[in-house]
């Protein structure tokens, strides 16, 4: 039982120093830089809500998580591709989920203990909007579920 405790222990503590230095990579990737007043504006309310102060929208009820058109889901803040729609699958949360990002550099994972629960916040890494969560119970291969709002993405063909 002791020794179960500390392979925990172990993970744990692996998957956090894994999380830490892909936050301090990419931090240096932010590129675009806007006031709030600039990201009202441009976003719209529900938008700026998700995209800016870390919203979620409510599960079932986004424009693409029943969506399975070939293409690349990008950005809705600054445009930058986050995922493609071969990593795309179902996960029954009611949110678009991938198990893959479009390239390791896109997106940004921080450490997220709010509302009492310990998770991986994932961000855009050239406008730090907010898009979701990242779980470690995704499909093969990677075995990650990146469960991100529609409302912070937008889908090219
Ligand atoms: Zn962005």
């Amino acid at each position: 039982m002791k020794s179960h405790n500390l392979l925990i222990i172990a993970l744990l503590t692996a998957f956090t120093f894994n999380v830490t230095a892909q936050t301090n990579e990419s931090n240096m990737k932010t590129k675009v830089n806007k006031t709030e007043d600039e990201w009202v504006e441009e976003l719209g309310e529900e938008k700026f809500y998700i995209l800016r102060e870390c919203g979620t929208e409510p599960p079932f009820t986004g424009k693409y998580y029943k969506h399975d058109e070939k293409g690349s889901y990008n950005c809705a803040g600054c445009g930058a591709m986050l995922f493609s729609s071969t990593s795309k699958y179902d996960s029954g949360s009611g949110w678009p989920s991938f198990y893959e990002s479009i390239d390791k550099t896109a997106i940004k994972e921080i450490e997220d203990n709010s509302l009492g629960m310990s998770r991986v916040e994932i961000k855009c890494a050239s406008c730090d909007g907010h898009l979701g969560h990242v779980f470690p119970d995704g499909p093969a291969p990677t075995g990650m579920r990146y469960c991100v709002n529609s409302a912070s993405l937008d889908f090219k063909k």
